[in-house]
């Protein structure tokens, strides 16, 4: 049947395969009246088709659709068959759909639109919204359409709803049966538009109901109770439930241990997270929380107290980074702030010797090490621990979102798990993705900061951008310049860095020391580059993305990027993370011609603004959740009509309802509910897709 050939087997997959758009042909406007700009219906006789050769071998088809008062013009490029299918309907009516432009010499044309012949049969299919179909290679929209028009009007009154009657109209929505008819056969778009809803409430509602679920699992296991309160000083914040007194009395303050440790007042957002943090810790159950903080929020210092409060409590602390290069940075830094509390920071990278990574892994073991730095490679290999009970993620941009998961599995017990990301992820993605996870937010920068002045320069304008980092070089700063993303190939990134180092080192910057850092050179290589800029010994750093996360050289304070519009806007704003670190006012210049309307908007937003959660809404905007996610597409969260951007006030809705149904019945083993448990089950099995490295 040809209708299996678009994966429609039973009835209900066809009351699923849901239309595309719909074409109003209740008015469809006489010719005469259309104009150019707008996506338009158009009705009439085919006139006359003509076929033109062109330049280059290629083929013009012409067909003219008249209606007796007006005309337009419908046109294919090299499509001979569609000529050849157009010869024989001349004199016959047909309906297309397309952008209607004006063509050169004032007529109007339509390129390439979607059409179809009007049989005796459609006459029906005037004066109503006609759904139209994905289609695939030999299946005419003709079938598709009347197969879903039967199934609709016929079946779709059958099909049993899931949800309750109670949870539909608490929320106003119409049952399944009605909405999965009026999808198909919808008499207004307002029809369509609250089937539509329905469909995307029940989609929302099972993830939420997953994640929630999960997260009472979690809850339900037990943990390590961190004994905080007995360390924690006078100064905790009011979110912690400890006996103030008590732990005054007992003489320690971790707080105070705090104050001691780090270089700095912490800014007020970082002490709340952190009160939050630990009192999360305190608790038998596991702690699952995600700390979302942009670039340069001081997510370190989080982390950081989230590990003394462990070592003090008697634990190991593993802090997982995504690349090498991070992980080493965190080391030097956790080791600078540990050492003079006589705390053990080891670090377990792939690039030790073997005899070092053996004796990193003897003291992870023996407990010698109280803590331990590396990637995600140090719980993967099973190198094992004696009393690790914290586990601090740092996935910067990337989203690993069930490893954490399998990471749990690998520990002793239960440790808790802390979550630490850049990527100000929309609050509606936070949702939908780490419905399971507590969240904390650092909403506050350290202060004396001054926002990063960006500037968006053409490649004509290269020279002055080069005179004015000469200038800050002057001025004894240091610079980065970073090499795109150019096809997402490695080898040709670092091909394009080479090329600019050789050029920077030699022709433009002769006087200035240029260093090059790119994925492709030996850790060793990497490190020794690293650390030279870090000590001031390079002026310059040519890199590729490498530098994207986590490198932290306050001095630098100008970022130079190179064909900016090849990025990401995530990544861009992660790139420019790297300056603005010290109280020096710092610069990012983007170099770009850009050629599409879509690379000028994200160039023109990271100029207007540093705010990450702003910029990763345009983001989510630009280019879908799925880019950002990681993911290819928000298939992998099983949403198939749901909507992340549009969708936002439904996705609170069905969390709502799903932490209601659950309060009622946490494991939706009421029989009234064995439809929906159902439906969250195999949403959990698929959820195996959702890993991303
Ligand atoms: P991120 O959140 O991007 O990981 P870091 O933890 O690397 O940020 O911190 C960025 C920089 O800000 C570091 O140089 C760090 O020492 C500094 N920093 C962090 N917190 C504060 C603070 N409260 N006051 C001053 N400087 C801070
Ligand atoms: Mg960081």
């Amino acid at each position: 049947m040809l209708l299996a050939k678009l994966g429609l087997h039973t009835v209900r997959d066809v009351l699923y395969h849901l239309p595309t758009r719909f074409e109003d042909r209740r008015e469809i406007p006489p010719l005469m009246f259309l104009r150019p700009g707008l996506a338009s219906t158009v009705r009439g006789r085919l006139k006359e088709v003509n076929t033109r050769s062109l330049r280059g071998g290629k083929v013009l088809i012409q067909a003219v659709l008249t209606d007796g008062k007006g005309e337009v013009n419908l046109q294919w490029f090299n499509q001979p068959w569609v000529a050849k299918n157009l010869q024989n309907l001349r004199g016959r009516e047909i309906v297309a759909f397309g952008l209607v432009r004006e063509g050169y010499r004032g007529e109007l044309e339509i390129n390439s639109p979607d059409w179809e012949v009007l049989e005796d049969e459609d006459a029906d299919d005037f004066a109503r919204l006609v759904p139209v179909y994905r289609l695939t290679e030999g299946v005419p929209q003709r079938l598709v359409r009347t197969a879903a028009r039967s199934a609709a009007q016929f079946f779709a009154s059958q099909v049993p709803d899931p949800l309750p009657a109670s949870l539909l109209s608490a929320h106003g929505l119409p049952s399944l049966a009605w909405a999965l008819q009026r999808l198909h056969t919808p008499e207004t778009l307002e029809e369509r538009d609250r089937a539509r809803r329905r469909l995307a409430f029940e989609e929302f509602f099972y993830l939420q109901l997953a994640l929630q679920m999960r997260r009472l699992e979690v809850g339900r296991e037990i943990g390590v109770a961190f004994p905080i309160s007995r360390l924690a000083g006078s100064e905790t914040p009011p979110t912690t439930l400890f006996g103030l007194d008590q732990a005054v009395a007992e003489g320690g303050s971790l707080w105070d241990e705090v104050h001691r440790m780090l270089p700095f007042e912490l800014t007020g957002a970082q002490r709340r997270v952190i009160g939050e943090v630990w009192a999360d810790m305190e608790r038998p159950q596991p702690m699952n929380r995600l700390v979302q903080g942009d670039v340069g929020s001081g997510k370190t210092a989080v982390a950081a107290c989230a590990l003394l409060a462990a070592v003090r409590c008697g634990y190991q602390g593993a802090l997982m980074a995504p690349t090498e290069i991070l992980a080493e940075q965190h080391a030097i830094n956790l080791t600078r702030l540990f050492d003079p509390l006589g705390v053990r920071v080891s670090l377990l990278v792939g690039k030790l010797t073997a005899q070092q990574k053996r004796r990193a892994q003897t003291q992870a073991a023996n407990g010698e090490a109280q803590i331990c730095v590396g990637t995600h490679a140090l719980i993967q290999e099973g190198v094992s621990f004696s009393h690790l009970g914290l586990v601090v993620i740092d996935e910067q941009h990337r989203f690993g979102v069930l490893q954490r998961l399998a990471l749990r599995g690998k520990a002793l017990a239960n440790p808790d798990v802390l979550v630490m990301t850049a990527t100000p992820i929309p609050r509606t993605l936070t949702m939908a993705v780490y419905g399971d996870l507590d969240v904390s937010v650092i909403d506050e920068l350290p202060p004396g900061r001054k926002p990063i002045k960006t500037h968006w320069r053409r490649t004509n304008e290269r020279d002055k951008v080069y005179e004015g980092v000469r200038k800050l070089l002057a001025e004894g700063r240091q610079a980065y310049f970073v090499c795109p993303a150019i096809f997402d190939s490695e080898k040709l990134q670092t091909q394009a860095a080479e090329d600019l180092h050789f050029r920077l080192l030699n022709e433009v910057f002769p006087e200035a020391r240029v260093g090059l850092l790119h994925g492709q050179m030996k850790p060793a290589e990497k490190e020794r580059v690293m650390s030279d800029f870090r000590a001031g010994n390079l002026d310059i750093l040519v890199a590729t993305v490498v530098i994207e996360v986590g490198v932290d050289v306050p001095n630098a304070t100008v970022m130079v990027i190179e064909d900016a519009h090849r990025f990401g806007l995530a990544q861009l704003h992660q790139l420019r993370g790297r300056v603005g670190r010290g109280s020096d006012q710092s610069f990012c210049v983007l170099i770009a011609d850009a050629k599409t309307e879509e690379a000028g908007r994200r160039l023109d937003i990271l100029v207007s603004t540093t705010d990450g959660f702003r910029i990763a809404e345009a983001d989510l905007e630009i280019r879908g959740p799925g880019e950002l996610l990681g993911v290819r597409q928000s298939g992998a969260l099983d949403l198939h009509v749901a909507d992340l951007v549009r969708d936002t006030d439904l996705l609170e809705k069905a969390r709502q309802a799903a932490i209601t149904l659950l309060t009622e019945d946490a494991t939706l083993e009421h029989p009234g509910h064995a439809a929906i448990l159902e439906r969250v089950r195999s949403r959990r099995a698929d959820d195996a897709a959702l890993v991303v490295t």
